[in-house]
């Protein structure tokens, strides 16, 4: 069966590169990068190579320093969030947004469990931060802001190195934190000259595998670790560090720069020719997301009236890989905070889907998704309960068409 693969944001194929990278670190370069005979050395030179490649990527001045190996973006988070607020004794209050990746938004909540004040920005309908308020928010005890650099159910990019500056001359004590893991390889990231004090990135969301991470803390921030034993990572992050897959990552982070030009014309092109084709050719279809600040890659499209599981199902059946959400909150019934917090009306808040492309999609795979899209939603939109709605919209979409035809 054929398979299109347009879940790219929650996670990508492993670049071949990637793997050959890997592969020695797996088989005879398999020393423990602590210990001090010559084996080790090859695993800790590894490492070595890596932090400065990651330093690169993210325009880091300083890899040793200020680069920490993990195992995901979430524990990058958890780090960041939980090891400034140990070190910020006496202030108890934070500042984040609505729409952010569960790993921030459910680790906030439960820091109001623990006796923490929170306030979570708001977004407008095109997924905008709401600047003001961020500004009006910054108190003499706000401990950290936590702002994502671009959404991963929208693609919506915030300036987060903006952001950071009002942050710092609000309050120059506020630390500033940026989960960044769905800008990786499709924006360039550069810490260099900005206010943000930690950033986190993940491998497998640019074509490294799952299980490696990357916490940037800019030099002089101090953090406490989380994860307590060894003395890897500067004592940051204790554990044998994942010499074959950090590998992978620093590799991956190389293409990615190499990358990122194709990413933001080829990619966008295919992504812009996706989105056009499915609100064209789709009676009831809406785009969640106008946002022209967006990665080059995502679109978030609302099919009015039909339950996305559905749209979904049968995307699958034809070997079409989408998503209706984030991947760690799919197979919940609950619809997606992001969209809420937008104010997508209900009508199309079931029937979301996110399309999220690669350098590995085709032009070809764009043309299957827009000759199918319509012929699943003409059958589902047969057996929705709103036929009078769906109706009105059929008759809105053939009046467009015609004044577009004619205009
Ligand atoms: N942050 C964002 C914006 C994400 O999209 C994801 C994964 O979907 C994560 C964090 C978590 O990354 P990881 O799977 O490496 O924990």
């Amino acid at each position: 069966m054929k398979q299109v693969y347009f879940d790219n944001n929650a996670t990508t194929k492993v670049d071949k590169t990637v793997l050959e990278a890997m592969l020695p670190y797996l088989e005879e370069n398999y020393g423990n990068p602590s210990s001090m005979y010559h084996l080790a050395k090859a695993s800790s030179d590894a490492l070595t190579k890596s932090r400065e490649k990651i330093a690169k990527f993210l325009g880091a001045k300083n890899p040793n320093k200020e680069i920490i190996f993990t195992s995901c973006a979430t524990e990058s988070a958890n780090m960041a969030i939980r090891g400034i607020l140990k070190e910020s004794k006496g202030k108890k209050h934070l500042i984040t947004t609505r729409v952010e990746h569960p790993c921030v938004l459910n680790l906030h909540k439960e820091l109001e469990k623990e006796g923490y004040k929170v306030t979570y920005i708001n977004v407008d309908t095109d997924g905008s931060l709401d600047i003001n308020e961020l500004r009006s928010s910054i108190q003499e005890d706000t401990a950290l802001v936590s702002v994502m650099w671009a959404n991963n159910e929208t693609g919506t990019l915030f300036d987060v190195k903006e952001i950071a500056k009002i942050v710092k001359e609000i309050n120059p004590q506020t630390k500033f934190f940026t989960d960044a893991v769905q800008a990786a390889g499709k924006v360039k990231i550069d810490v260099s000259n900005s206010d943000i004090d930690m950033l986190s990135v993940s491998g497998h969301k640019f074509h490294a595998p799952k299980g490696v991470g990357v916490l940037y803390v800019k030099a002089g921030t101090i953090i406490s670790p989380l994860i307590i034993g060894g003395h890897q990572e500067r004592a940051k992050r204790a554990g044998t560090e994942n010499v074959p897959y950090i590998v992978g990552i620093a590799s991956a982070a190389e293409l990615a720069d190499k990358y990122l030009e194709e990413e933001n014309t080829r990619v966008k092109y295919l992504r812009d020719k996706l989105e056009q084709g499915i609100l064209k050719n789709v009676f009831n279809a809406k785009l969640n997301s106008t946002n022209k600040n967006r990665v080059p890659n995502t679109t978030n499209i609302g099919f009015q009236y039909i339950e996305g599981e559905l749209i979904l199902l049968h995307l699958d059946e034809l070997g079409i890989y989408a998503s209706s959400g984030s991947a760690c909150t799919s197979g919940s019934l609950e619809p997606s905070h992001v969209l809420r917090a937008m104010g997508v009306p209900f009508t199309s808040l079931h029937g979301s889907i996110r399309f999220s492309l690669s350098r590995y999609n085709t032009e070809e795979e764009v043309d299957y998704v827009i000759e199918n899209m319509p012929k699943i939603i003409d059958k589902l939109a047969k057996i929705s309960p709103f036929q009078k709605e769906l109706e009105e919209l059929r008759q809105k979409h053939q009046e467009q068409c015609v004044r577009n035809s004619v205009g």
